[in-house]
Protein backbone atom coordinates (compact mmCIF):
# COMPACT_ATOMS: atom_id res chain seq x y z
CA UNK A 1 0.00 0.00 0.00
CA UNK A 2 0.72 3.80 -1.05
CA UNK A 3 0.14 6.85 1.22
CA UNK A 4 0.49 9.62 -1.23
CA UNK A 5 0.66 13.08 0.30
CA UNK A 6 -0.52 16.64 -1.18
CA UNK A 7 1.58 19.59 -1.66
CA UNK A 8 -0.41 22.09 0.18
CA UNK A 9 -0.59 24.04 -3.11
CA UNK A 10 -1.81 20.87 -5.26
CA UNK A 11 -5.18 20.63 -7.37
CA UNK A 12 -6.17 17.25 -6.05
CA UNK A 13 -8.09 16.68 -9.36
CA UNK A 14 -4.98 17.01 -11.04
CA UNK A 15 -2.60 14.71 -8.72
CA UNK A 16 -5.67 11.97 -9.27
CA UNK A 17 -5.75 11.81 -12.62
CA UNK A 18 -2.03 11.83 -13.20
CA UNK A 19 -2.24 9.02 -10.37
CA UNK A 20 -5.10 6.80 -12.44
CA UNK A 21 -3.20 7.34 -15.78
CA UNK A 22 -0.73 4.82 -14.23
CA UNK A 23 -3.11 2.22 -13.12
CA UNK A 24 -3.84 3.44 -9.65
CA UNK A 25 -6.95 3.13 -7.48
CA UNK A 26 -6.92 5.56 -4.91
CA UNK A 27 -9.08 6.50 -1.59
CA UNK A 28 -8.99 10.03 -0.84
CA UNK A 29 -8.45 10.96 2.79
CA UNK A 30 -7.01 13.75 4.80
CA UNK A 31 -4.31 13.52 7.64
CA UNK A 32 -2.66 15.64 10.38
CA UNK A 33 -4.38 18.65 8.13
CA UNK A 34 -2.92 17.10 5.04
CA UNK A 35 -4.68 16.07 1.77
CA UNK A 36 -3.26 11.80 0.68
CA UNK A 37 -4.26 9.38 -1.02
CA UNK A 38 -4.29 5.73 -0.82
CA UNK A 39 -3.77 3.27 -3.02
CA UNK A 40 -6.15 0.24 -3.29
CA UNK A 41 -5.12 -3.73 -3.47
CA UNK A 42 -6.14 -3.86 -7.06
CA UNK A 43 -3.61 -0.97 -8.13
CA UNK A 44 -0.91 -1.85 -10.42
CA UNK A 45 2.38 -2.13 -8.48
CA UNK A 46 4.46 0.77 -8.89
CA UNK A 47 7.19 1.83 -6.06
CA UNK A 48 7.40 4.66 -4.21
CA UNK A 49 9.87 6.14 -6.23
CA UNK A 50 7.93 6.39 -9.49
CA UNK A 51 5.44 8.22 -8.20
CA UNK A 52 7.79 11.28 -6.19
CA UNK A 53 8.26 13.94 -9.23
CA UNK A 54 4.16 13.71 -9.95
CA UNK A 55 2.05 16.70 -10.11
CA UNK A 56 1.34 18.45 -6.36
CA UNK A 57 3.21 15.28 -4.69
CA UNK A 58 4.71 15.99 -1.69
CA UNK A 59 5.97 12.43 -0.06
CA UNK A 60 5.07 9.01 -1.01
CA UNK A 61 5.49 6.43 1.77
CA UNK A 62 5.20 2.68 1.40
CA UNK A 63 3.88 0.55 3.80
CA UNK A 64 3.12 -3.17 4.53
CA UNK A 65 0.88 -2.59 7.68
CA UNK A 66 -2.81 -2.82 7.90
CA UNK A 67 -2.68 0.43 10.13
CA UNK A 68 -0.38 2.72 8.65
CA UNK A 69 -1.81 5.89 10.29
CA UNK A 70 -2.03 4.47 13.20
CA UNK A 71 1.78 3.58 12.88
CA UNK A 72 1.96 7.38 11.88
CA UNK A 73 0.40 8.76 14.80
CA UNK A 74 3.30 10.12 17.20
CA UNK A 75 3.75 8.28 20.45
CA UNK A 76 2.88 11.49 22.02
CA UNK A 77 -0.20 12.88 21.78
CA UNK A 78 -1.82 16.10 23.00
CA UNK A 79 -5.89 16.23 23.93
CA UNK A 80 -6.80 19.38 25.34
CA UNK A 81 -3.39 20.93 26.34
CA UNK A 82 -2.71 17.51 27.86
CA UNK A 83 0.14 15.43 26.65
CA UNK A 84 -0.21 11.66 26.77
CA UNK A 85 3.18 9.59 25.68
CA UNK A 86 6.13 8.05 26.65
CA UNK A 87 8.22 10.12 29.70
CA UNK A 88 5.19 12.71 30.45
CA UNK A 89 3.58 12.18 33.79
CA UNK A 90 0.99 9.75 33.74
CA UNK A 91 -2.67 11.34 32.42
CA UNK A 92 -5.36 10.58 35.04
CA UNK A 93 -9.53 10.45 33.76
CA UNK A 94 -11.78 10.25 36.49
CA UNK A 95 -15.45 10.45 37.50
CA UNK A 96 -18.30 8.35 37.58
CA UNK A 97 -19.53 5.50 35.48
CA UNK A 98 -22.85 8.28 34.51
CA UNK A 99 -23.54 11.79 35.09
CA UNK A 100 -26.15 11.45 37.14
CA UNK A 101 -27.23 15.30 38.24
CA UNK A 102 -25.64 18.35 38.11
CA UNK A 103 -24.94 18.49 41.95
CA UNK A 104 -22.96 14.57 41.61
CA UNK A 105 -21.02 15.77 38.79
CA UNK A 106 -19.99 19.51 40.39
CA UNK A 107 -19.45 17.60 43.80
CA UNK A 108 -16.81 14.75 42.25
CA UNK A 109 -15.39 17.19 39.68
CA UNK A 110 -14.47 19.74 42.38
CA UNK A 111 -12.81 16.83 44.27
CA UNK A 112 -11.02 15.39 41.40
CA UNK A 113 -9.53 17.98 40.65
CA UNK A 114 -7.88 18.76 43.75
CA UNK A 115 -6.22 15.70 43.24
CA UNK A 116 -4.68 16.71 39.80
CA UNK A 117 -7.10 14.78 37.61
CA UNK A 118 -6.98 16.03 34.00
CA UNK A 119 -10.13 14.84 32.83
CA UNK A 120 -13.68 14.53 34.04
CA UNK A 121 -15.05 11.58 32.60
CA UNK A 122 -18.89 10.79 32.57
CA UNK A 123 -21.26 9.09 30.70
CA UNK A 124 -24.19 11.25 29.14
CA UNK A 125 -25.54 8.53 26.98
CA UNK A 126 -24.96 4.95 28.51
CA UNK A 127 -25.03 2.11 26.58
CA UNK A 128 -26.06 -0.62 28.95
CA UNK A 129 -26.77 -4.60 28.43
CA UNK A 130 -30.34 -4.59 29.90
CA UNK A 131 -32.92 -1.91 28.59
CA UNK A 132 -34.41 -1.69 32.09
CA UNK A 133 -30.79 -0.27 33.28
CA UNK A 134 -29.84 3.67 33.76
CA UNK A 135 -29.55 4.83 30.25
CA UNK A 136 -27.83 8.40 31.15
CA UNK A 137 -29.79 12.45 30.41
CA UNK A 138 -28.59 13.05 27.74
CA UNK A 139 -28.25 16.24 26.07
CA UNK A 140 -28.78 18.02 29.68
CA UNK A 141 -26.07 15.91 30.88
CA UNK A 142 -23.45 16.73 28.61
CA UNK A 143 -23.71 20.42 29.68
CA UNK A 144 -23.48 19.67 33.21
CA UNK A 145 -20.30 17.52 32.73
CA UNK A 146 -18.51 20.48 30.92
CA UNK A 147 -19.67 23.24 33.13
CA UNK A 148 -18.08 21.44 36.19
CA UNK A 149 -15.24 20.31 34.45
CA UNK A 150 -14.67 24.05 33.23
CA UNK A 151 -15.48 25.00 36.68
CA UNK A 152 -12.92 23.03 37.85
CA UNK A 153 -10.09 23.66 35.14
CA UNK A 154 -10.52 20.07 33.85
CA UNK A 155 -10.62 18.81 30.34
CA UNK A 156 -14.07 16.10 29.87
CA UNK A 157 -14.57 13.23 28.11
CA UNK A 158 -17.81 11.26 27.38
CA UNK A 159 -19.30 8.74 25.18
CA UNK A 160 -20.52 8.60 21.70
CA UNK A 161 -23.40 6.40 21.54
CA UNK A 162 -25.12 7.32 18.15
CA UNK A 163 -23.64 8.71 15.11
CA UNK A 164 -26.66 11.33 15.05
CA UNK A 165 -25.81 12.75 18.07
CA UNK A 166 -21.55 13.82 17.78
CA UNK A 167 -22.38 16.70 16.11
CA UNK A 168 -23.64 18.30 18.97
CA UNK A 169 -21.86 16.31 21.44
CA UNK A 170 -18.08 17.74 20.29
CA UNK A 171 -19.43 21.15 21.31
CA UNK A 172 -18.98 20.11 24.79
CA UNK A 173 -16.68 17.66 25.23
CA UNK A 174 -12.81 17.88 24.46
CA UNK A 175 -12.40 14.12 23.99
CA UNK A 176 -14.90 11.25 22.69
CA UNK A 177 -14.70 8.68 23.91
CA UNK A 178 -15.86 4.86 21.82
CA UNK A 179 -16.90 2.07 24.35
CA UNK A 180 -16.08 -1.39 24.09
CA UNK A 181 -19.85 -1.94 22.67
CA UNK A 182 -19.07 0.12 19.88
CA UNK A 183 -15.57 -1.14 18.76
CA UNK A 184 -16.97 -2.65 15.96
CA UNK A 185 -19.27 -0.05 15.02
CA UNK A 186 -18.05 1.29 11.85
CA UNK A 187 -20.96 3.70 10.65
CA UNK A 188 -20.03 5.37 14.70
CA UNK A 189 -16.39 5.28 13.83
CA UNK A 190 -16.93 6.88 10.62
CA UNK A 191 -18.89 9.74 12.15
CA UNK A 192 -16.67 10.67 15.31
CA UNK A 193 -13.29 10.16 12.87
CA UNK A 194 -15.31 13.25 10.56
CA UNK A 195 -15.51 15.38 13.97
CA UNK A 196 -11.67 15.52 13.26
CA UNK A 197 -11.20 15.87 17.44
CA UNK A 198 -9.06 13.39 19.76
CA UNK A 199 -10.66 9.87 20.61
CA UNK A 200 -9.95 7.47 23.06
CA UNK A 201 -11.04 4.00 21.81
CA UNK A 202 -11.79 1.29 23.98
CA UNK A 203 -11.14 -1.92 23.50
CA UNK A 204 -14.25 -4.24 22.60
CA UNK A 205 -15.18 -7.26 24.66
CA UNK A 206 -13.57 -9.75 22.72
CA UNK A 207 -11.54 -8.24 20.38
CA UNK A 208 -8.06 -9.31 18.97
CA UNK A 209 -5.62 -6.49 18.74
CA UNK A 210 -5.56 -6.60 15.02
CA UNK A 211 -9.46 -6.02 15.35
CA UNK A 212 -8.77 -2.93 17.83
CA UNK A 213 -6.09 -1.36 16.23
CA UNK A 214 -8.03 -1.69 13.04
CA UNK A 215 -10.83 0.12 14.38
CA UNK A 216 -8.41 2.84 15.48
CA UNK A 217 -7.16 3.17 11.65
CA UNK A 218 -11.10 3.49 10.78
CA UNK A 219 -11.18 6.82 12.83
CA UNK A 220 -7.85 8.28 11.95
CA UNK A 221 -9.13 7.84 7.81
CA UNK A 222 -11.92 9.53 8.48
CA UNK A 223 -9.96 12.09 9.74
CA UNK A 224 -10.06 11.79 13.88
CA UNK A 225 -7.21 13.79 15.46
CA UNK A 226 -5.20 11.45 17.44
CA UNK A 227 -6.14 7.46 18.66
CA UNK A 228 -5.68 6.61 22.10
CA UNK A 229 -6.14 3.16 22.95
CA UNK A 230 -8.02 2.24 26.04
CA UNK A 231 -7.02 -1.64 27.36
CA UNK A 232 -10.25 -2.17 29.91
CA UNK A 233 -10.52 -5.95 30.01
CA UNK A 234 -12.10 -8.63 28.12
CA UNK A 235 -14.12 -11.64 28.81
CA UNK A 236 -13.36 -14.57 30.15
CA UNK A 237 -14.41 -17.90 31.55
CA UNK A 238 -14.21 -16.92 34.64
CA UNK A 239 -17.30 -14.90 36.52
CA UNK A 240 -14.89 -14.03 40.12
CA UNK A 241 -13.76 -10.45 38.39
CA UNK A 242 -15.65 -8.69 35.65
CA UNK A 243 -13.14 -9.01 32.81
CA UNK A 244 -9.62 -9.77 32.54
CA UNK A 245 -7.24 -7.08 32.20
CA UNK A 246 -5.04 -7.44 28.80
CA UNK A 247 -1.56 -6.37 30.47
CA UNK A 248 0.23 -8.06 28.21
CA UNK A 249 -1.81 -5.55 25.06
CA UNK A 250 -0.54 -2.46 27.39
CA UNK A 251 2.84 -3.65 26.67
CA UNK A 252 2.64 -4.74 23.38
CA UNK A 253 1.08 -1.55 22.05
CA UNK A 254 2.52 0.96 24.11
CA UNK A 255 6.01 -0.59 24.24
CA UNK A 256 6.63 -2.54 20.79
CA UNK A 257 4.33 -0.36 18.61
CA UNK A 258 4.69 2.95 20.08
CA UNK A 259 1.29 4.10 20.54
CA UNK A 260 -1.01 5.76 23.26
CA UNK A 261 -2.45 3.64 25.74
CA UNK A 262 -4.01 3.60 28.82
CA UNK A 263 -5.96 1.66 30.74
CA UNK A 264 -9.28 1.11 32.83
CA UNK A 265 -9.05 -1.08 36.15
CA UNK A 266 -12.53 -0.41 36.76
CA UNK A 267 -14.23 -1.90 33.90
CA UNK A 268 -11.67 -4.42 33.87
CA UNK A 269 -12.12 -5.97 37.21
CA UNK A 270 -15.56 -4.56 38.72
CA UNK A 271 -14.65 -3.70 42.25
CA UNK A 272 -12.70 -1.56 44.04
CA UNK A 273 -10.78 -3.26 46.15
CA UNK A 274 -9.22 -4.08 42.87
CA UNK A 275 -8.74 -1.30 40.90
CA UNK A 276 -5.37 0.18 42.80
CA UNK A 277 -3.41 -3.32 41.26
CA UNK A 278 -4.59 -3.19 38.43
CA UNK A 279 -3.80 -0.16 37.99
CA UNK A 280 -0.33 -0.67 38.80
CA UNK A 281 0.03 -3.50 36.25
CA UNK A 282 -0.95 -1.46 33.34
CA UNK A 283 1.39 1.18 34.33
CA UNK A 284 4.05 -0.78 35.11
CA UNK A 285 3.25 -2.77 31.24
CA UNK A 286 3.54 1.08 29.67
CA UNK A 287 0.00 2.44 29.92
CA UNK A 288 0.39 6.61 29.88
CA UNK A 289 -2.66 7.07 31.80
CA UNK A 290 -5.73 5.38 33.40
CA UNK A 291 -9.44 6.33 33.37
CA UNK A 292 -10.46 5.50 36.90
CA UNK A 293 -14.39 5.49 37.93
CA UNK A 294 -15.07 7.79 41.22
CA UNK A 295 -18.55 8.49 42.61
CA UNK A 296 -19.07 10.60 45.56
CA UNK A 297 -20.99 7.90 46.90
CA UNK A 298 -20.68 5.22 45.41
CA UNK A 299 -23.61 2.85 47.39
CA UNK A 300 -25.99 5.23 45.51
CA UNK A 301 -24.41 4.94 42.13
CA UNK A 302 -26.69 4.47 39.27
CA UNK A 303 -24.40 2.23 37.43
CA UNK A 304 -21.16 0.93 38.32
CA UNK A 305 -21.22 1.40 41.96
CA UNK A 306 -19.31 -2.17 42.93
CA UNK A 307 -16.27 -0.74 41.05
CA UNK A 308 -16.64 2.98 41.67
CA UNK A 309 -13.67 4.28 43.91
CA UNK A 310 -14.20 7.36 46.70
CA UNK A 311 -12.54 10.40 45.79
CA UNK A 312 -10.41 9.45 49.22
CA UNK A 313 -9.74 5.90 47.95
CA UNK A 314 -8.45 8.03 44.26
CA UNK A 315 -6.39 10.06 46.31
CA UNK A 316 -4.70 7.03 48.33
CA UNK A 317 -4.02 5.33 44.95
CA UNK A 318 -2.14 7.95 42.96
CA UNK A 319 1.30 8.59 45.03
CA UNK A 320 1.77 4.58 44.22
CA UNK A 321 0.94 4.64 40.58
CA UNK A 322 2.83 8.29 39.99
CA UNK A 323 5.88 6.61 41.22
CA UNK A 324 5.16 3.22 39.40
CA UNK A 325 4.92 5.74 35.97
CA UNK A 326 8.31 7.30 36.59
CA UNK A 327 9.89 4.65 37.44
CA UNK A 328 9.42 2.46 34.19
C1 LIG B 1 -17.65 3.49 30.37
O1 LIG B 1 -16.47 3.83 30.38
O2 LIG B 1 -18.54 4.14 30.91
C2 LIG B 1 -18.03 2.22 29.73
C3 LIG B 1 -19.30 1.95 29.43
O3 LIG B 1 -17.01 1.40 29.51
P1 LIG B 1 -16.85 0.17 28.48
O4 LIG B 1 -17.26 0.68 27.15
O5 LIG B 1 -15.40 -0.15 28.61
O6 LIG B 1 -17.75 -0.93 28.99
MN1 LIG C 1 -19.10 2.18 33.98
Amino acid sequence: MLIIELTQTADPRETRAWLVARGLWLREFSHDGKRCFLTLEHSIQVSAAQLRSGPGIAAVLETASFHPLVDRQPTTVRVANHVLGPGEPPIWIAGPCGVESEQQIHTVAAQLSALGVSFLRGGAFKPRTSPYAFQGHGFEALVWLRDAARAHGMGCITEAVDGADVQHMVNYVDWIQIGARNMYNYALLKKVGQLRTPVLLKRGFSATLEEWISAGEYLLFHGAESVVFCERGIRHNDPSTRNLLDVGAVALLSQIHGFPVVADPSHAVGRRDLVYPLGAAALAAGACGLMVEVHPDPGQALSDGPQALLPSELAACLPGWTQIARTR
